[in-house]
């Protein structure tokens, strides 16, 4: 097992550039005796100050994954997975294939592909994750017993979040009832757990999905867990949006932003890009009226790959008329006032075969996806992966601008502007939409996790004079 390496406590990082500020900057951090925590305490002109000096690194807020599988990673990098490879690509085939490769899951091998997407994850700037680990009669609590050793193993570099996922039906097929047993087990047993995640649309009937919903909301209230459903992933209007039954149990059950610190997040969500005009209002206003403390997350890689319309034999659309769809996040932001973040949710596996567990990456797609080609969008798309991801996942009461100040959490993204051709030149990053539009290497991003600097093979002779241990 291999966490990274860190530094002991940073004092100061000096002679930084800050999103939006035109000189540089140094970064104060303390460490109070007693807390674990460290402080940014405070942000002071650096001397002597120097204007757009593009050589100086860039720090920004570090990224947060608001949702990914951390035990179904990388499953067709394994060679023992080779039987379970997609062939066709659809949907029931990426549930029954990984079905049967879960059969063979073992806690050596959830550890070890678990932590090539921890190593790839912090080394691309991650220093928080909301990581959904499987519960049911196949895996049984395996999963979880990994994930808890991984949250402890790299506790000093990530903050690692459990959701006790169940990804198969607990109030309906011939294995429900053992699924549900499964889950309490998991939730009576370890205390490690911050969430709990279920998949509503996995139900045989829109009944049981009701009934699952029902269920999460009242077991995570009861526990004080937060809860993440996986929703309404589908783009077929003759199925009703389940979103306004949880909408509904959650105003029943007075789950308000008064009455906990508990979140709700609902992933997917891609029936809700064929709503109406109307039924959008509606759904900001019922959130806002009733103070639901309600987060959606986009996760295009998988969303663009697997949702699409249901095809009949008899339709007469064009062959290659293929719509996609998935959560126009932007605009449910800033048109809606809702809160909403995009996530990577799978890599590796039959549900999502493409992809890099780099937010920065999944942001990048989002200018395409969104049509977002503004420096205005490029940033609100890094808050989507940093600062408004860690508090849709209740990791921060509130989400702050990119510019690092005083009282930030010591978690940062320092981007520099490394030679990473060999041929003697660099391309400096001059600003946060540039982060977004190219994003840059792994040899050109410095990573602080509770302000401790990851030890990092590209790390240059300038080092030592930035980071003042
Ligand atoms: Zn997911």
């Amino acid at each position: 097992m291999s966490p990274p390496r860190l530094t002991s406590h940073i004092n100061f990082i000096r002679g930084v550039r800050l999103a939006g500020e035109p000189h540089t900057w140094d970064i104060q951090i303390t460490y109070p005796a007693d807390s674990t925590q460290g402080k940014v305490t405070s942000v002071t002109p650096h001397e002597p100050s120097t204007k757009d000096d593009f050589e100086c690194p860039l720090a920004l807020p570090a990224l947060t994954h608001p949702h990914i599988h951390l035990d179904k990673a990388f499953i067709h990098s394994t060679p023992e997975y080779a039987p379970f490879l997609p062939t066709t690509g659809t949907f029931q085939e990426a549930l029954s294939s990984t079905t049967k490769a879960k059969q063979q899951f073992s806690h050596s091998d959830i550890i070890r592909r678990g932590e090539w997407l921890l190593a790839e994850s912090v080394t691309s700037g991650v220093t928080a994750m909301r990581a959904f680990v499987e519960v049911d009669h196949t895996v049984q609590l395996i999963c979880l017993e990994a994930a808890v050793d991984l949250k402890n193993l790299w506790r000093d570099s990530c903050d690692i979040q459990i959701v006790c996922f169940a990804q198969d039906p607990i109030f309906s097929s011939e294995y429900g009832e053992q699924n549900m047993e499964f889950l309490e087990t998991a939730l009576r047993k370890y205390s490690q757990v911050d969430v709990i995640g279920t998949t509503p649309y996995v139900e045989s009937s829109p009944e049981a999905a009701k009934q699952n919903i029902e269920w999460a909301i009242d077991r995570a209230l009861g526990l004080k867990k937060h809860v993440d459903f996986h929703l309404d992933y589908n783009l077929d209007s003759n199925k009703d949006a389940l979103v306004w039954h949880v909408l509904h149990t959650l105003k029943q059950r007075s789950w308000t932003t008064h009455s906990t610190d508990k979140r709700v997040m609902l992933g997917h969500c891609t029936r809700l890009t064929l709503f109406t005009e109307n039924e959008w209002a509606r759904l900001a206003t019922e959130i806002h009226e009733n103070k639901l403390p309600l987060s959606f997350v986009g996760l295009p890689t998988s969303d663009i790959y697997m949702a699409s319309p249901p095809r009949t034999s008899g339709d007469c659309k064009s062959p290659q008329d293929r719509p996609r769809g998935t959560l126009q996040v932007l605009e449910m932001i800033r048109k809606y006032s809702l809160d909403a973040v995009i996530g990577v949710n799978n890599v590796g596996n039959s549900f999502t075969p493409w992809g890099l567990p780099d937010p920065l990456s999944l942001a990048c797609l989002g200018v395409g996806i969104y049509q977002a080609g503004s420096q205005a969008d490029a940033e609100l798309l890094y808050e989507c992966v940093s600062t408004r991801a860690r508090a849709a996942i209740g990791l921060s009461s509130s989400h702050s601008d990119l510019c690092v100040k005083q009282g930030c959490q010591p978690d940062l993204l320092l981007v520099h502007d490394r030679d990473d051709t060999g041929c003697g030149l660099s391309r400096p990053r001059t600003n946060v939409a540039e982060v977004v539009w190219t994003p840059p290497g792994k040899l050109n991003r410095d990573v602080v996790s509770g302000g401790r600097l990851k030890f990092s093979p590209f790390a240059g002779a300038d080092s030592d004079s930035l980071y003042q241990i």
